[in-house]
């Protein structure tokens, strides 16, 4: 099992947040002390976001923050643009029509970031939408879009912009307030490097008035954003609190923000390991805006993906990521979030990555882990 995990998401998990994971218990539902803990783990999430917008935790993965955010915001018949350039922001389609929007995709280039001039000269004559969906970091492609640019401009428009951004934060700039962004939502186990299963969600007072202007109910319970509100003044929560996952979490959070370097440690080495792969001969797939938090390359001719994972796994015991949808088999990705962003796991995994294809007969022009060193 004790394999080196280089994957985006889940990421390798600190002793200190697992030392909370093993700490007693107490009734969350009933012990005071809780709500507060509560909290303040909600304020420090706000300035991992830079935000002042209320913060929610639910537990689940980011998938389920990413489905309330639409069946809380979303009604029958609304008008949804759902931006996209890759399989998540596609995905968003399917959450949108299920709760009764009506789906409205902007199409981007795959293997570039949005194309904000051209996002720009659709909005000029489409503009009727209630809400927009977007990610930030597009996880299988390895491109992170520009959102600052995207969400002003979206939000000139009056539209109430939801971002997806589980595997951004914590490793690249994000400024919620600034960007005006309303709804944004992350998860424990991307760069935060906490174990899967808690999403948590910011939202704007904007986004709180069109929940709270609705016509139809929100569908479900577990969904429903609004149900959180009063929460802290009432001394209840909706059902009870994973309190070892919040207080896992909570670490993962404070070892992010007392990281004063941490966004220049994502740049250095996601740019150092993209200037290996090309070196090497290997192609990146994304051509621009690529992410500081995951690489994504095309698997050489002659390589196949069940190949190179077994080779990994079993003689180097190292775990990369293939992909799914468009992307399987054609590429395999490497995971440079949070805990695993240090230099010393880097080199062990691309020395594996190295040996790995060459065993596979690939011809690489340089050793990858030496090459990745001439950066840093
Ligand atoms: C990981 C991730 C999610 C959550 O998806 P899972 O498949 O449940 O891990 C959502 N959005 C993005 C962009 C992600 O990278």
């Amino acid at each position: 099992m004790d394999k080196l995990i280089m994957t985006p998401g889940p990421t390798y998990v600190h002793e200190e947040v697992r030392d909370e994971l093993k700490r007693p218990i107490t009734n969350p539902d009933l012990d005071l002390s809780f709500y507060d803990f509560y909290k303040e783990t909600c304020e420090e999430i706000k300035d991992l976001l830079n935000t002042k917008n209320d913060v929610i935790m639910l537990s689940g993965e980011g998938i389920l923050g990413l489905e309330a955010a639409c069946a809380s915001l979303i009604e029958e018949g609304d008008k949804v643009l759902c931006i996209e350039n890759g399989i998540f922001g596609e995905g968003f389609g399917d959450f949108v029509q299920m709760y009764g929007g009506e789906v409205n995709f902007f199409h981007g280039d795959r293997r570039r970031g949005i194309d904000i001039e051209k996002l720009g000269e659709y909005l000029k004559h489409n503009n009727n939408f209630k809400v927009a969906t977007l990610v930030h970091c597009e996880t299988p492609s390895g491109i992170t879009n520009e959102i600052e640019e995207i969400c002003k401009l979206l939000s000139s428009y009056g539209i109430i912009t939801v971002v997806d951004a589980v595997s951004s934060i914590g490793g690249e700039k994000l400024m919620v307030d600034e960007w005006e962004i309303d709804v944004v939502l992350g998860a424990s186990q991307k760069c935060l490097s906490a174990p899967p299963g808690m999403t948590f969600l910011s939202i704007s007072d904007r986004a709180y008035d069109v929940m709270k202007s609705r016509k139809s109910k929100i569908r479900g319970f577990y969904l429903n954003l609004m149900i959180w509100q009063g929460w802290y003044e009432k001394k209840w929560f909706p059902y009870t609190q994973p309190i070892s996952d919040i207080r896992g979490l909570r670490r993962a959070v404070q070892r992010n923000l007392m990281d004063e370097k941490v966004i220049e440690r994502h740049e250095e080495i996601a740019e150092a390991c993209r200037r290996a792969i090309k070196a090497s001969g290997l192609e990146l797939y994304a051509e621009n805006c690529h992410s500081n938090t995951v690489t994504t390359v095309l698997i050489p001719e002659g390589v196949q993906w069940s190949d190179l994972n077994i080779k990994l796994q079993e003689k180097h015991h190292v775990l990369l990521a293939g992909a799914f949808g468009f992307l399987k088999d054609k590429v395999f990705r490497i995971g440079h979030m949070g805990e695993n962003c240090k230099v010393g796991f880097m080199v062990e995994m691309m020395k594996a990555l190295n040996d790995s294809l060459k065993e596979l007969g690939a011809d690489l022009k340089c050793e990858l882990h030496h090459e990745f060193l001439k950066y840093i």
